[in-house]
Formats: C-alpha cells, structure tokens, sequence
C-alpha cells in the first residue's frame, strides 16, 4: 500500500492518472449573484465524460486568501483542478496571484507572451495599457495555453506530485475553445479518467423512486461499481460505473482485482435481473434513435398524427430519418372515428408503412392517453391514464407513445414483403 503512494506521489510522478478533480469558479460577480456560474457545469460534464470524478465545485469570489485557500485544500484532494476567472488585467483579478502563492512561486512577465499581448493593440494602432502586462505573466512551473479570443491566457500548472492545475478565462467563449482544443487533449494524454468504465441503462414505464426502492439500499451504497438513477427527461437511466483493480489504491485494497469489465457485467446482470422488463435501451440513445432502428431494421417508414399533446410527440420524434408525416392537431375536437382509423388513414395518406395516431385529454388532474399503431401486419390500440396533467401529462402521452410503438416494432420478426 504504502510503495503504491510512494510509487505515485514520488519519483514516478508523471504516471499519477488524473481521476478525481475540483472545479473553482472564481469571480466576485458570481458570489454576489450577477452571473451564473455556467463554467463549472460544462467543464462538470466534459470531465464526467471523460470518466474523472468531479468531486466537488466551488463559487469563490476575487479574494486572494479565499482563492489561495481553495487551491491549496484542493490540491491536496484532487488529481486535477480547474478554474474559472480571475484572469482579467484589473487588480481585482488575482487567480494567478493565488496559485503562486499556493505553489510559492513568483510570476513573471514571459517576454514570448509580452510580445503576443503587445501586438494585439499595436496592429490596430493603439497603445498597449500597462494594466495589461501582467495578463504576460507565468510561472516557472505553469505553460501558457493559447487563448485566441481574448487576451488572457489560461496557465498548465504541473505539481512535482504529478497533480495538475489549469487556469482557464472567465468569459465562457474563451473559457470553451481554450478547454476542447488545450485542455482536454493534454488532460487525456495524461491519463485522464483512465480506468473507469460505465454503462448507462435507459429505462421507461417506471418512477425513479421505484427504481431506487427495486434496487435497494444496499447496491446503491455500493461505491465500486457505483449504481446512480438520473430522472431525465425521456428517461430513467442507471448508470453503473466501475474501476478496476490497478487503477484505485482503494480497489487494490479490496483484494484479488476484477476487471472494471467483469464488475459491470456482473452488475448488470444484477440490474437486468431486477430491471430488465423497463429497459428499452443503451448509453445515450434517445426514443428517436431507437425507433429509426427498428424502422430500419425492418426497411418501414412511419406516419404520426398527435392530437392535444401540444406537439410533444413530435418534439420528441421530430428530424427523426424515416419519418414521412407528422401532423398535429389540437385537443379538444371530436374525433370523427376510431383512433384506430386515424392511424391507418395518417400510415395511408404518406404511404408510410407504420401510422401512429395518440390522443391526450384531461381527466381530472390526470390524462387520459389513447395510442393506435397500424403495421402491415395489424392495428392496436391502448388506453392509459397518464400521471399529471397539462405539460407533464402532455409529455407522458409522448413518451408512452414512443415506448408502445418501439416495444411494437421490437415484437415484430422481419418485414414480409407480401404482407
Ligand atoms: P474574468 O475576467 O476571467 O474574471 O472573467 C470575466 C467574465 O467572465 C465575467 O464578467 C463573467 O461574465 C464571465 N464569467 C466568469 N466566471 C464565469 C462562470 N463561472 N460562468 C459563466 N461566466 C463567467
Ligand atoms: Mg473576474
């Protein structure tokens, strides 16, 4: 155990992996409420993507001794800290002042970057504020990361312990393009979030609550795998992710090592066992990727008429290949016929194979959501109560639809031609 920390922290430092970080969003105008801290959200999702660990995310206004702090407490937690802000020329801008301070290093102007900075007034003409000079600034253990849409550049800080910090702009169209095309390539050449693996399962017809209560306390708990519920819009998913045995001193710990592989399999199976009936798929496929696949699969096209559902169907399916007619029609009408025939007539009138008709109304504060789905091979029609009503029972109506017409087009072997 105790070689394993040496062996990282030490000699060996430059293979210490990034898989845990800490997010700092810098700047007075967020603390006092001016400006939504957005930064963090979006450099949250990129890491989680990556498969690091974002530990913890914090809003610290401009003050050198609260900045300081920040950064010495994260870096003693995290593999990987970032920040936002505090990189403007004004002296209430002191980010670079509070890792210095952190890293007892002293900035000075880099005469490659003085050069850079100077020439973006002198080729319009004007003259360089010397406010402005220490946005040249670096230190010796910091590389500058290029930022072509504003005049700060961020800083690549690298710790003797292998431990890395990057200071990235405030100003989210510098922050971005500094983060995709700098940051993240370097972050992944070290080794970022190497070693963990997740799955994602999407899941309909069932709350999450319920899908926690199925799952119970004691797989929740679990931290390796980890099993999270996420209520999305379109979905329930579970995410299962693990790592494996080399790549956490705490799984080493845990004796003899499974693959991360093996333990999401066996996981899975765990899930899929209690679960399996409500999924309907994989990762971050949506309800308009599933049901193009089934029409594919089956060389169909598909017809949709949505009545009262305010177009949350098409919302939902709308762009969607395959996909010959969409009509919508407001609550409220009386339906000439069966819905039954609406969908055949929708199929008919696009000469697509499948038509698919929903209708949603109020039922007290509830709705009440009717689905028809003519194939070449039949018409069917379900009722449902819908939980909710107006958008949320709108939405429902959509979902449902989409999940009746692809659990339909799953149960259906091949297209037969002469059908
Ligand atoms: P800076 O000069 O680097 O401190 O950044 C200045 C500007 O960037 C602020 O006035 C905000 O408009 C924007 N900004 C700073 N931090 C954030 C953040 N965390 N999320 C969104 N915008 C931010
Ligand atoms: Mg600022």
């Amino acid at each position: 155990m105790l070689r394993y920390a040496q062996d990282v922290d030490g000699a060996h430092s430059k293979r210490r992996s990034l898989r845990s970080a800490e997010i700092l969003a810098v700047g007075a105008e967020l603390t006092v409420g001016d400006t939504r801290d957005t930064n963090s959200g979006e450099i949250a999702r990129s890491l989680t993507e990556a498969g690091a660990t974002v530990a913890r995310i914090n809003v610290l206004p401009d003050r050198l001794r609260v900045v300081a702090g920040a950064f010495r407490a994260a870096l003693r937690r995290a593999d990987l800290v970032v920040s936002t802000g505090g990189l403007g020329p004004t002296p209430d801008d002191l980010t670079r002042e509070a890792i210095a301070l952190v890293v007892r290093e002293t900035p000075q102007v880099d005469p490659a970057l003085e050069t850079w900075l100077r020439q973006l007034w002198t080729r319009r003409g004007l003259t360089f504020p010397e406010i402005n000079r220490k946005q040249a600034w670096l230190i010796p253990s910091a590389t500058p990361l290029p930022n072509p849409n504003g005049t700060a550049p961020g800083w690549w800080i690298d710790r003797p312990d292998g431990r890395v910090a990057v200071l990235l702009p405030g100003p989210p169209r510098e922050m971005r393009p500094m983060w995709t095309e700098h940051v993240l390539p370097r972050l992944r050449e070290r080794g970022l979030g190497r070693g963990l693996l997740s799955r994602t399962l999407r899941l309909s017809g069932i709350g999450e609550s319920q899908v926690a209560d199925v799952l119970g306390d004691q797989l929740l708990r679990r931290t390796n795998p980890e099993i999270a519920t996420y209520a999305r819009a379109d979905a329930v998913d579970i995410r299962i992710s693990a790592v494996g045995p080399a790549s956490a001193a705490r799984a080493a710990r845990r004796g003899p090592g499974r693959s991360a592989t093996q333990l999401l399999d066996e996981t899975e199976a765990l899930v899929l066992a209690r679960l399996g009936a409500y999924v309907w798929a994989r990762g971050s496929t949506t309800w308009a990727e599933a049901i193009a696949t089934e029409l594919d699969r089956l060389g169909w096209s598909l017809a949709i008429r949505e009545t009262g559902t305010d177009g949350a169907l098409g919302r939902l399916l709308g762009g969607m290949p395959r996909l010959r007619r969409l009509e919508y029609l407001p609550g409220g009408r009386t339906t000439g016929g069966e819905i039954e025939a609406e969908a055949r007539a929708t199929a008919s009138l696009s000469r697509a194979e499948v038509g698919l008709a929903v209708d949603a109304r109020p039922r007290r504060d509830d709705t009440l959501i009717t689905i028809a789905i003519a194939t070449p091979t039949g018409v069917q029609r379900e009722r449902h109560l819908g939980f909710l009503g107006g958008v949320q029972g709108r939405s429902r109506a959509a979902l449902l639809a989409s999940a009746t017409l692809l659990r339909r087009l799953r149960a259906i072997e091949r297209a037969g031609p002469a059908d």
